[in-house]
C-alpha cells in the first residue's frame, strides 16, 4: 500500500514482536515511521519507539483506564477517537496483534467506526521465545502439530472452552500463553486427559530478551518447580518432546555475556556500535553519555590551519571525534578532502583510520601502539625534524604529542577542533539499574568517561553505585584515571581497542562466573 497522504485518520495495527527490537517486520518499523500517534503496549519493547517521529506522540496504553476489561473499552475508544480526529495511528501490540492480542477487537470498533486499518503481523511470543530457548516448535519425527493456547481461562473442567481431551493426547506441541498462574491446573489436566507426566516442559519468560529466563521440567514437576523458584509473567510454556532439543539447540542464552548488566560510558553517537558489539554476546547494555561533543567555543585557530593545510607535512589524528571535527569544520569552510593535498595522515588507531575512510582518506601511518606515546614513537622513525605538523586536537587532551613532536625538531600547530563537555545528568534508568545491581560491569574508554561519571554523580554517589561492579578501562591511562578516583579496575586489555577491551571483559566473567 503506498504512504497517500492519509488525511482523514488511519491506524495501523502492528505486531512489535516479542521483545528484540530486532525483531520487528519491515512493515511495521515503516509504518512506525509514519505515524502521528503511537498507542503502544505492555509488551513491546519502548526501544521501538525510537523509530516514531520525533514529534509523534506516544500514549503507553497499559495506563489508560483500571481493571482489564474497562481497559480495553477505553483503548478502543481512544483509538477511534484519534482516527476520527483525523490522525496517523499506529497501534503497537506484543507479539503478534492477532494472536490474544485483542487486535481482532480493536479492528471491529474501527470497521464500525469507517476507520480504514492495515494489519502489519508481528512474530508471536509462541514462536519467538521458543526460538531464542533454542526449541523448535516442530521436528521431523518428533512432532507434527503445534497448538497455541490461552493459559489464562481458569481451567475449572466443567466451564473450560479448551478441548483438553484433543491437546493431551498424541504427540503435538503446546504452546500456552498466559499460563504462569495457572501452571498447576494446566499441567494437570494435561496428564489427567492422558499425557505423560514425564513430557518436558519448557517455562521462557521475557522470551528474545536479555532478561529472558528459561525453567525446564516435565509435566510432573514443572508446576512444583516454578513456584520454588518464584518464576513469573510473562513467560509461555512449551509442552512437548520439542523441548529436548533446547539442550543441543541452545544458542541465546548461553552466549558468553548472557545476563550480564554492562555500562557503556561513550558519547552519545558513539555508544551505538560499542553497545551492539556488546548485545551481540549477550549483555544487557546501559548506555550513558558521559561525554558531549561540541565544537569549539572559537574555530580561529582550527580554521587558520585549514586555510594553509598545504604548509603542513602531516595531520595527526587522534580519535574519531578528532576526525569528524576536523572535517565537519572543513566541509563548513566550503572545501573538501582535495584540501589536503600532499599533506600526510596519521591515525592513532584502526578506529580513527576507519573514520577517515568516508572522506576518501587513507592513513598513510597507524602506529602500532594505539595512543599519544605510539604516535611519538613512529614519527621518532621518520625523522620529523622542521617538518610542519598538524594536531586538531581536543581541548583537554595531554601534552604528549606537541611535546613529543617537537622534541624531534617538528613544528607542531596544535588548534583545538573539538571540545569535550559534561552532560546535563545521569539518566535516570542508569542510576536505577546502578541501585538495583543489575549492572556488573562499567566500561570506560578514556579519562574523561570515568572523570565525568564521577562529576555528573558526586564523588561518593559515583563510588557507592559503582561498589561490586566490574571496572574495565581501555588503557593504563584511563586506569590510572580509575584508580585516582578510588576504583578497583579488574578489566585492562593489552592492546588499546574495544575489540580488545570486550575480548577482556568475555575472559573476565567466564572465569568469574
Ligand atoms: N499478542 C502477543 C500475546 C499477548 S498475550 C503475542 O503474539 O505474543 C500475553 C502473553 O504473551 C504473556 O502472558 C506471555 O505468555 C506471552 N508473551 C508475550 N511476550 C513474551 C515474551 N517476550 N516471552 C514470553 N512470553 C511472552
Amino acid at each position: 500500500m503506498t504512504e497517500i497522504t492519509r488525511k482523514n485518520g488511519y491506524v495501523y495495527l502492528i505486531g512489535a514482536g516479542p521483545g528484540d527490537p530486532g525483531l520487528i517486520t519491515v512493515r511495521g518499523r515503516q509504518c512506525l515511521e509514519l505515524a502521528d500517534v503511537v498507542l503502544y503496549d505492555y509488551l513491546a519493547n519502548d526501544r521501538l519507539l525510537a523509530h516514531a517521529r520525533p514529534e509523534a506522540e506516544l500514549i503507553y496504553a497499559g495506563k489508560v483506564g483500571g481493571a482489564h476489561n474497562r481497559e480495553q473499552a477505553q483503548i478502543n475508544e481512544l483509538l477511534v477517537s484519534l482516527a476520527l480526529g483525523g490522525k496517523v495511528v499506529a497501534r503497537l501490540k506484543g507479539g503478534d496483534p492477532f494472536v490474544f492480542g485483542r487486535g481482532g477487537e480493536e479492528c471491529e470498533e474501527l470497521v464500525a467506526a469507517g476507520i480504514p486499518f492495515e494489519i502489519v503481523p508481528g512474530v508471536t511470543a509462541g514462536i519467538g521465545a521458543a526460538a531464542y530457548a533454542g526449541i523448535p516448535l516442530t521436528h521431523r519425527n518428533v512432532t507434527t502439530s503445534v497448538a497455541f493456547v490461552t493459559g489464562h481461562e481458569h481451567p475449572d473442567k466443567d466451564t473450560s472452552e479448551i478441548d483438553w481431551d484433543r491437546l493431551s493426547l498424541g504427540s503435538g506441541t503446546v504452546v500456552f500463553y498466559m499460563g504462569v498462574k495457572n501452571l498447576p491446573q494446566i499441567t494437570a489436566n494435561l496428564m489427567a486427559h492422558g499425557r505423560g507426566p514425564e513430557t518436558p516442559v519448557a517455562l521462557v519468560r521475557w522470551g528474545t530478551r536479555p532478561e529472558q529466563q528459561v525453567l525446564t521440567g516435565t509435566l510432573a514437576d514443572i508446576a512444583e518447580s516454578a513456584r520454588k523458584v518464584g518464576f513469573k509473567a510473562p513467560a509461555i510454556t512449551v509442552v512437548g518432546e520439542v523441548v529436548r532439543l533446547r539442550e543441543k539447540l541452545r544458542w541465546f542464552d548461553n552466549r558468553p555475556l548472557f545476563g550480564k548488566g554492562m555500562l557503556v560510558t561513550r558519547a552519545a553517537d558513539q555508544a551505538g556500535e560499542y553497545s551492539t558489539m556488546l548485545e551481540d554476546l549477550g549483555a544487557s547494555v546501559w548506555e550513558c553519555p558521559t561525554i558531549r561533543i561540541v565544537p569549539p567555543e572559537d574555530p580561529a585557530g582550527l580554521d587558520r590551519a585549514i586555510g594553509e593545510l598545504h604548509a603542513f607535512a602531516w595531520v595527526v589524528f587522534t580519535s574519531y571525534n578528532a576526525v569528524q571535527a576536523f572535517f565537519t569544520r572543513l566541509y563548513e569552510l566550503g572545501r573538501d578532502s582535495r584540501a589536503l593535498g600532499p599533506c600526510r595522515v596519521c591515525a592513532v588507531g584502526p578506529r580513527t583510520a576507519a573514520a577517515l575512510a568516508p572522506y576518501g582518506i587513507r592513513a598513510d601511518l597507524v602506529p602500532a601502539s594505539y595512543k599519544a606515546e605510539g604516535v611519538v614513537a613512529a614519527f621518532a622513525e621518520l625523522n620529523p625534524a622542521r617538518e610542519r605538523i598538524l594536531y586538531p586536537k581536543a581541548d583537554r587532551a595531554r601534552d604528549v604529542i606537541p611535546a613529543g613532536l617537537a622534541a624531534l625538531g617538528a613544528e607542531v600547530v596544535a588548534p583545538v577542533a573539538y571540545c569535550n563537555i559534561l552532560p546535563d545528568a545521569v539518566p535516570a534508568g542508569v542510576i536505577r539499574a546502578l541501585e538495583e545491581r543489575r549492572i556488573q560491569c562499567a566500561t570506560f574508554t578514556s579519562s574523561s568517561t570515568v572523570d565525568n561519571l564521577a562529576r555528573l554523580l558526586g564523588e561518593n554517589r559515583f563510588l557507592h553505585l559503582l561498589e561490586g561492579v566490574a571496572i574495565a578501562a581501555i588503557g593504563p591511562i584511563t586506569a590510572k584515571t580509575c584508580r585516582e578516583l578510588g576504583l578497583d579496575v579488574s578489566i585492562e586489555p593489552e592492546e588499546y581497542t574495544l575489540a580488545a577491551m570486550t575480548r577482556e571483559i568475555v575472559r573476565y566473567f567466564n572465569v568469574t562466573s
